[in-house]
């Protein structure tokens, strides 16, 4: 069975039809790429995986391990074990490194709590150790305000943060390498790599083809709503998508 299966879905805002039936499938374990230009769809479709509105799913089906969960609302999912790590980065600006990775440690005994009445500590796909040790950079600098950061560094805290949901399963990246350095580029890369390597599968919303081919297994084209191409890294590489393609 694969992790997430999206089969012939349609998402619109409002009157807008955006996603045209897409299908998508990633397996357990591989670092999927969905490429394609700006206005492509690609915010759009991971926001219809995530549950996050607008936009809406109004037609077709998304499973995640099995389980339907098209019409599931975002925090279910989140919780379920879908993180998403979104465009934009959207850290607590003025809060330290240490600070945002703290309030992000959503525990399911606390959604219990919530939910249920339930308690109990810190189930966090990664614990604060584990995160420094995959970011050491955010060791270095656990006391600075996220908001002067660097922009890789905040990346990389972006990612870290979302790390912090409980029993994460997979993970949703909308353009980590947006205005990076290339240097920065590679490095928030072999993040990624290091994060799949130790069991996460991911799929990786890019513009930069380079890096995303560099990381991926496979990949997806997207264009206007559609996929137009699909295919593993070097059948992409061989490929003459750059007419969907920022190159
Ligand atoms: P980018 O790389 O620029 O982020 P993208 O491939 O992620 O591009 P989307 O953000 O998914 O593209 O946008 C796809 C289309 O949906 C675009 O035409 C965009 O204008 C439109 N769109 C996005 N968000 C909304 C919204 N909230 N309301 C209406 N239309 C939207």
């Amino acid at each position: 069975m694969s992790l997430l299966q999206l089969d012939n879905v349609h998402s619109y805002y409002g009157p807008s039809h955006i996603l045209r039936g897409i299908s998508v499938t990633i397996e357990k374990g591989e670092i999927v790429t969905l490429l394609g230009r700006n206005g492509a769809g690609k915010t759009t479709t991971v926001r219809s995986i995530a549950g996050t509105e607008p936009p809406d799913v109004r037609s077709g089906t998304i499973r995640f391990d099995g389980t339907d969960i098209t019409d599931w609302p975002a925090d279910d999912i989140a919780m379920g074990g879908i993180g998403v790590v979104p465009e934009g980065r959207r850290l607590f600006s003025e809060l330290t490194v240490e600070e945002n990775l703290e309030m992000s440690k959503i525990t399911r005994g606390w959604w219990n709590t919530i939910r249920r009445g339930g308690l109990g500590g810190d189930d966090s796909t990664m614990s604060l150790t584990e995160l420094y040790d995959l970011f050491p950079r955010l060791e270095e600098r656990r006391e600075q305000e996220a908001g002067t950061l660097s922009g890789g560094e905040q990346q990389m805290l972006s990612i870290a943060r979302t790390l912090r949901l409980p029993d994460l399963q997979l993970l949703l990246l909308d353009e980590p390498t947006e205005g990076l350095a290339p240097q920065i580029v590679e490095t928030v890369g072999n993040s990624i790599e290091e994060i799949a390597s130790q069991g996460l599968t991911v799929l990786l919303i890019e513009q930069n083809v380079r890096e995303a081919l560099r990381i991926a297994d496979r990949g997806y084209v997207l264009d206007q709503g559609d996929i137009v191409y699909e295919g593993s890294v070097e059948q992409l590489e061989n490929e003459d998508l750059d007419e969907y393609l920022v190159v």
